[in-house]
């Protein structure tokens, strides 16, 4: 298998695709180091698969260039890219086994039947498929399909894994397995991995780098971490997190920022109308702070999520911990710490700076 050091760094330059009329991508850069596990991220219909087939050799660029390992591909067939793909729906043939599906493409490219047989062993064991080599795809359960198609995608030793929606299909404690079966994998493979979700939480776990796309553009590329803390406009604030940032309509003068009844929000040093984020952990439950008006909550275990009325009827949600005496009894105060709040620009949606430069 690749080593970190034999996979490829990915460059896109000016890369744009259209399908009639609509442009679907527009020109996009982006440099993928290699080695790196890359979560493509953006609602459905926003051009990931249209951004992945481009790469994959399966779409046609319309302009630009891309380049794999130092090499200019985007005129290059398929299978002279050295990407390997899984997709959502696993794509098997029905009528081979497992193992002759992990290593049909090597039947193809003529490899000798011994080599063949060792490499396919060597796939099955590395996602952990020994033992069912024999069966055929219908004798397999949804996760066991998924392993087979990741193992026929790692037997060519790609240096690019290109994964599209490829845990969408499986049963939510089953993702959850799979998604740290593909980190692990990651790690072991150490090819450079684009992997399209529209599901914020494998983006969140699997990712070193996350590319918020929407409409065929970058909002933002950069760590979960950063991401979840300095969403660079509200799109990417309203699309991380279950529920997502609270963006709320203030206006900020002479050092107090006020919603609009007049009500005091926070005091700080913001001029004019703005939309404050606070995530919805941030907020805090205070004797001293805003009315607000629980409408419903939901307990979800390990923490409570409240939907709130703001006096001047805003909606927010609240995440406290459970049993806390002061949380759901209708009427709660609360209390939003600058220090904890990002603005946007209402018009744009950009992000305007925090109120803690790197905190
Ligand atoms: P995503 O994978 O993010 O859901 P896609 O890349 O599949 O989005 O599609 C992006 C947009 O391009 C959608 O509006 C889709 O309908 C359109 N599209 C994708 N493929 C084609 C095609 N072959 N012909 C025409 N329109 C397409
Ligand atoms: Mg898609």
């Amino acid at each position: 298998m690749n080593s970190p050091a034999t996979a490829a760094e990915i460059r896109l330059e000016g890369i744009s695709k259209s399908f009639g009329e609509v442009e679907v991508i527009s020109p996009l850069d982006a440099i993928l180091e290699a080695a790196e596990f890359t979560v493509v991220l953006g609602p459905s219909g926003c051009g990931k698969s249209t951004l992945l087939n481009m790469i994959a050799g399966l779409e046609a660029v319309d302009r630009g260039r891309i380049w794999i390992g130092g090499r200019e591909v985007q005129n290059l067939e398929p299978k002279d890219r050295n990407c390997a793909m899984v997709f959502q729906n696993y794509a098997l043939y029905p009528h081979m086994t497992v193992a002759d599906n992990i290593g049909y493409a090597l039947k193809i490219a003529r490899v000798p039947k011994t080599e063949r047989l060792r490499r396919i062993a060597g796939a099955a064991q590395f996602v952990s498929l020994e033992g069912l080599l024999d069966r055929r795809p219908g004798q397999l359960s949804g996760g066991q399909r998924q392993r087979v198609a990741i193992a026929r995608a790692i037997i060519r030793e790609p240096k690019v894994m290109l994964f599209d929606e490829p845990l969408s299909n499986l049963d939510a404690k089953l993702r959850q397995d799979m998604r740290m079966e593909l980190a692990d994998l990651h790690r072991r493979i150490g090819a450079t991995t684009i992997f399209v979700t529209h599901d914020q939480v494998e983006a969140m776990t699997l990712a070193n780098r996350i590319m918020v796309l929407n409409e065929g553009r970058i909002e933002q590329f950069d760590t979960p971490s950063v991401i979840y803390r300095h969403p660079a406009t509200t799109f990417v604030a309203g699309f991380i997190g279950a529920p997502p940032m609270n963006l709320i309509k203030v206006t900020g003068s002479g050092g107090n920022l006020q919603i609009s009844n007049g009500d005091k929000f926070a005091e700080g040093p913001v001029e004019g109308p703005v939309l404050a984020g606070i995530r919805p952990e941030q907020v805090v439950l205070d004797a001293g702070g805003m009315p607000v008006r629980a409408l419903f909550h939901e307990d979800l275990g390990s923490h409570r999520v409240i939907l709130a009325k703001l006096p001047d009827s805003q909606r927010i949600h609240i995440a406290t911990t459970i049993g806390n005496p002061e949380t759901f009894n209708g009427e709660m105060r609360v209390r939003f710490p600058f220090d904890r709040l990002q603005f946007f620009e209402p018009d744009t949606g950009k992000a305007l700076g925090t109120s803690r430069a790197s905190a």
